[in-house]
């Protein structure tokens, strides 16, 4: 846990999010600027920065955490067409908010990869 991450404050429920799913180990919450009809981001409730932070130790709370969000995708109605899944990892990977996110985004065919 860090006290001054947003993700974690949003997991803990200190800072409001329209939350999908929550168990345990995750959070899934709806991504406040959507770039897609649906746009989902699915965090550990554990604190790691990024997803080059994971060690061995982090092996199942990893697997769950794809596993839920496919989970989480379901119950957003993605199932059936799909959806895009990404975890951008620092600076060159985009990454802005320094706590695992998986993002899903779906409802709209999202294209092919265009790295710009
Ligand atoms: P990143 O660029 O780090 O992979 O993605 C961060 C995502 O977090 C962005 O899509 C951004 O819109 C979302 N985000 C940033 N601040 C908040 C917030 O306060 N609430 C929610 N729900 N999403 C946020
Ligand atoms: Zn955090």
């Amino acid at each position: 846990m860090s006290d001054d991450c947003l993700f974690c404050k949003i997991a803990r429920g200190e800072i409001p999010s329209k939350k999908i799913y929550e168990d345990e180990h995750v959070f899934a919450f709806h991504d406040i600027n959507p770039q897609a009809p649906v746009h989902a981001l699915v965090i550990p409730k554990r604190h790691i920065a990024t997803l080059d932070d994971l060690t061995e130790a982090d092996r199942e709370l990893a697997g769950h955490l794809l596993e839920r969000t496919t989970h989480v995708a379901r119950e957003l109605g993605l199932g059936q067409n799909g959806y895009r899944t990404m975890i951008n990892t620092r600076s060159h990977g985009g990454q802005e908010v320094y706590h695992i996110h998986v993002h899903i985004l779906g409802g709209r065919p999202i294209g092919r990869m265009v790295c710009t």
